[in-house]
């Protein structure tokens, strides 16, 4: 039987350590501090920015939370970023996306400075990831390293199929695990026999965005498999990329969903907090 991996209790474990660290940040007089933008207000983002605000009150980082109207415009979103730029209290920015239409998502992106780009979008984020030099790593692929690392699989050597190139998951997903020293191959939708190249991971994470799309006939016996996705299934029960009850027979290793990627992604980003602080 696979190895379940449990992304609830390793999510448990970082914020546990993250609340540890700034009790002592505190202690010695340093306050963390993210500011949390949202514009209009879809249901989802607001689902989102709730669960980031409860996770920064029980790690002890202080949360500002800007609940702006759907008519915002880009200037005034803009200057409040500057203004949250330029004060030396707030560490760490986030603005909820997607944006409404009228928003230039590159832009506001590129407006957050770098030292406070918590979320890891920043085009110097992402090419600071690219050249190995320190910078903030995107909360979700870097929450699928700690999986992996914490449930003891290694990565340097393997064969690891990202399915997905988007710039928040499978891209920077595949610097990390090539940063790890995995041998890394990135399919997407153009990919010619998707099936033959999945076959052939050790490590196979998938971020497509298709429910149930990998069944066990993708899969090479003893594999680890990741599964990014988040879909409601037509009983409205939660399920993955993944067919999960078809491939787990065939891998070593597999993280459910829920309680696998996805309770990772707001540990990183309170991870990343902190760390900004710390650079
Ligand atoms: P995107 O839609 O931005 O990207 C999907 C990627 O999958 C694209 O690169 C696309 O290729 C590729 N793709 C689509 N169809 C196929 C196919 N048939 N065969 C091979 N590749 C295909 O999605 P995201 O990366 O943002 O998210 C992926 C999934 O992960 C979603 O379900 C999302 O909800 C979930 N997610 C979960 C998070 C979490 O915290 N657990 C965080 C972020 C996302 P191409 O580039 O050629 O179009």
């Amino acid at each position: 039987m696979a190895q379940i991996i449990d992304g609830k209790a390793i999510s448990t474990q970082i914020k546990e350590e993250l609340k540890e660290k700034v009790a002592k940040m505190k202690e010695a007089g340093t306050e963390v501090c993210l500011a949390v933008i949202q514009v209009g207000n879809d249901p989802a983002s607001s689902v989102y920015v709730n669960n980031k605000k409860k996770a920064c009150e029980y790690i002890g980082i202080n949360s500002l939370a800007y609940e702006l109207p759907e008519s915002t415009t880009e200037e005034e979103l803009l200057a409040l970023i500057q203004e949250l730029n330029d004060r030396a209290d707030v560490n760490g920015i986030l603005v909820q996306l997607p944006v409404p239409k009228h928003i230039d998502e590159d832009k506001i992106i590129k407006a957050i400075s770098p030292k406070k780009d918590v979320d890891g979008f920043h085009p110097q984020s992402v090419g600071a990831l690219c050249i190995g030099q320190p910078g903030f790593v995107s909360c979700t692929p870097a929450g699928i390293i700690q999986l992996l690392k914490r449930s003891g699989i290694e990565i340097e050597g393997k064969e690891c199929v990202v399915v997905g190139r988007s710039n928040i998951v499978g891209k920077p997903m595949s610097l990390l695990l090539l940063r790890e020293n995995g041998t890394v191959t990135v399919a997407h939708s153009r990919t010619k026999d998707l099936k033959a190249i999945c076959k052939r991971a050790d490590i196979l994470v998938v971020a497509i965005g298709k429910p149930r799309f990998i069944t066990e006939e993708y899969i090479k016996e003893g594999a680890v498999v990741i599964d990014v996705g988040i879909h409601r299934n037509e009983n409205n029960k939660l399920c993955g990329d993944v067919d999960f009850e078809a491939v787990e027979p065939h891998c070593s290793a597999i993280t459910p969903v829920p309680g696998g990627v996805g309770p990772m992604t707001i540990a990183m980003l309170m991870n990343n907090c902190v760390e900004s602080v710390e650079m």
